[in-house]
């Protein structure tokens, strides 16, 4: 066994390929072969770190620094000077007691590189994740083992789930315990679980970064899952733009069944369970439960009358548990550390942590899981360095395209379920996009406004008409051309659309409508007939 005084990590996605992460990788490793470091430094490949446009990272332990935007050209700089000497390369943008805004800040104090609570992301960017022995080694299938080897029964993981107050983390927030407690006494021998990993919200990306930089935790989850519901069967519904996600979770359902932790007879337990991957063609409102089975079963992606609920008759008309990867991502940890270490983190009837994706106006665009209950301030100024340019915030749109538009007011809200449905909000996706002063609500809300006209799938007229009416309207406000009027009438279309729509798509678009008019009403009222005006006084 080799003890490595430098382990380097080179954090892959799609964007760090893009930049040349494969290059980078190979010329240093190539440097560290030929000078003979290789049982001195070790450089391991992970998924992506959660940092959003800076190229290339890699990160140098002991020391945790952060290389950002490194091209080929910069490895034999690092190689020379860090590696050999432990001289930081200073002429490359890294995290490491840096300044900023003319003050020395430590990488733990600002940043994405500051310390998280990280318990669905854990072994993202710190191990190669498809090496099964570094999976195993860092705890993986661990909970598999505990729940084997201690004979736990299904009816005992459930209520160990349901105890933890585990909520659903894809927006819904319903507690899984309870779904997976409903779909295991639905009676039937055929049983089915599903991951959805149709992450259509726009700029979301936290279950990207799971599918990449962990798959065999969400695979335990399900195995878990799987035998806890009755179920021998789960698949894993992926958008089909979702490339790499797609391929390394294939290979590590292909590593598990190497490993005997898929398939018969696992782990000669007596658990059957294997999973298969379905690829979604890309439309949004196939992130809803039944959308997503109808289009599992070969159909037209669009949603089904509720009840039955899919926990009754779902897939195939089968009981079927639907649980987000976030969500599932959660239950290995709640195995082994158990319900009331779970419950101990977060808030009051939101335990645990949350993968929140900062967007928008701010230093440090990217991921970070922290515990539920953070307030939203800290999420931004500390972890999102705050708002870019030292400029002033305006507003944040929090829990995605259908989420709400929150003014300063509410900087100290905590970013928890209760707290934020208190404040008329949702948690939803976790995204939180950040707008600074210069920001035009109304552009923003045009933009939200064509994504659901784009997005209804056309079942239902409510939506179909609504959405398409919407964006007409704020189009006419946006150009100066509205009146008070029209802004009466994006609310009633919106309060209408809430009432009779067939599915939350339609439903929900009230929460960015009625908040951009309520929260921004001046922004709005400041272009109104601005046009008519102009022409008036230039007559
Ligand atoms: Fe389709 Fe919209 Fe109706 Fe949902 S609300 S069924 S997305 S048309």
């Amino acid at each position: 066994m080799s003890f490595y005084r430098m382990h380097i990590i080179i954090p892959m996605d799609e964007e760090a390929v893009e930049h040349g992460a494969i290059e980078v990788k190979r010329e240093l490793s190539e440097l560290i072969e030929k000078n003979n470091l290789k049982d001195e430094v070790k450089v391991i490949e992970t998924g992506p770190v959660g940092v959003v446009g800076k190229g290339v990272v890699m990160i140098i332990y002991p020391e945790r620094l952060y290389y950002y935007n490194v091209k080929p050209s910069d490895v034999k700089e690092i190689f020379e000077e860090h590696i050999v000497k432990g001289r930081i390369v200073k002429r490359i943008e890294h995290d490491y007691g840096e300044k900023r805004a003319g003050k020395i800040v430590d990488y733990k104090t600002v940043g994405l590189t500051r310390e998280q609570k990280r318990v669905v992301l854990d072994r993202c960017s710190i191990i190669n994740t498809l090496d099964m022995e570094e999976v195993i080694a860092k705890g993986g299938y661990s909970a598999i083992e505990k729940i084997i080897s201690e004979k736990i029964k299904p009816e005992e993981i459930i209520e160990e789930v349901k105890n933890s107050g585990l909520r659903g983390r894809g927006g819904a927030g319903f507690p899984t315990g309870l779904k997976w407690d409903f779909t295991r006494r639905t009676p039937g021998d055929e049983k089915y679980l599903i991951c959805n990993a149709d992450e259509g919200e726009p700029g979301t990306y936290k279950d990207r970064l799971i599918l990449e930089g962990d798959p065999h935790k969400l695979i335990e989850a399900m195995i878990i899952g799987g035998y806890a519901v009755g179920a021998e069967k789960g698949y894993i519904y992926i958008r089909g733009e979702y490339q790499l996600s797609i391929e390394r979770t294939q290979k590590a359902i292909d590593d598990a069944r190497k490993f005997n932790l898929l398939g018969k007879n696992i782990l000669e337990s007596g658990i059957n369970f294997d999973i298969e991957i379905k690829k979604g063609a890309g439309a949004y409102v196939c992130g809803e439960e039944t959308a997503l089975i109808e289009s599992l079963e070969g159909k037209r992606g669009q949603p089904r009358k509720k009840p039955p609920y899919p926990v009754n008759k779902g897939l195939w008309e089968k009981p079927t548990a639907v649980n987000n990867v976030e969500t599932l991502a959660n239950i290995p940890a709640i195995i082994i550390n158990g319900a009331n270490w779970f419950k101990n983190l977060g808030a009051v009837n939101s335990s645990g942590t949350k993968v929140f994706t900062i967007l928008g106006h701010v230093e440090y665009p990217g991921l970070v899981e922290v515990e539920m209950g953070t307030p939203l301030k800290d999420i931004i100024n500390i972890y999102g360095g705050g708002v870019k340019k030292g400029k002033k915030f305006k507003a944040a749109l929090i829990g995605g395209a259908a989420g709400v538009f929150l003014s300063e007011k509410l900087l100290n809200v905590s970013m928890d379920y209760e707290s934020l449905k208190e404040n008329k909000a949702v948690l939803g996706s976790g995204a939180i996009l950040v707008m600074d002063e210069d920001t035009s609500i109304p552009e923003i809300l045009f933009s939200i406004l064509k994504f659901f006209a784009h997005e209804s799938c056309g079942q239902c007229s409510p939506c179909r008409i609504g959405t398409r009416h919407l964006v007409d309207l704020i189009y006419k406000i946006k150009n100066g051309e509205g009146t008070e009027k029209d802004l009466d009438m994006m609310l009633k279309i919106v309060e209408t659309m809430k009432e009779t729509s067939f599915c939350p798509l339609g439903q929900s678009v009230i929460m960015p409508v009625k908040s951009a008019l309520t929260n921004f009403k001046e922004d709005f009222i400041k272009i109104l007939n601005k046009k008519n005006n102009e022409e008036v006084l230039n007559a």
